[in-house]
């Protein structure tokens, strides 16, 4: 049976024609930029309000801010199998390039500490987080932008 791919938050990012994006949100009225997405208010306490928050994709590019990994499993209330041999991750904060914001996500697979500088040029991809029996569960992945390194 074919499993049905499901961002593992909704709304967060998407396969747009210009390619895989987070997806934040703009206030109209300051220009204020959010990721996570703010769709309640705008949270510049300087905001002259009555502005709408718009849908905005990010820049698909930056550059490690920096880098750490994960070599243990975590202590609950973090979910994973304990029977299941413990895989490291990688994990990447990226300022992206056009808004400056940090962004945090895991490196794609095959990508460890030892591939990333800090001030190296990453690019957002489209990842899978986890697979149950119906459900392959998508996020969002950093990699080095090839030739950059
Ligand atoms: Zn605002």
């Amino acid at each position: 049976m074919a499993r049905t791919r499901t961002p593992v938050v909704s709304g967060w990012f998407a396969d747009t024609p210009e390619g895989f994006r987070l997806l934040g949100t703009e206030c109209s009225a300051c220009a204020a930029l959010f990721f996570p997405r703010e769709d309640a208010y705008c949270r510049n306490p300087h905001c002259p309000g009555g502005g709408a928050l718009v849908e905005v994709p990010l820049s698909p590019r930056g550059r490690v801010w920096s880098y750490t990994d994960g070599r243990y499993r975590p202590p609950a209330p973090y979910v994973s199998d304990p029977d299941a041999p413990w895989e490291p991750y990688t994990l990447v904060a990226v300022e992206l390039e056009a808004e400056g914001m940090v962004v945090l996500g895991q490196a794609a697979p095959g990508v460890t500490v030892a591939d990333l500088e800090v001030g190296m040029e990453v690019e957002v991809v489209g990842g899978v987080l986890d697979e149950d029996a119906g459900t392959t569960w998508t996020t969002w992945r950093f990699r080095p932008v090839e030739g950059a390194r």
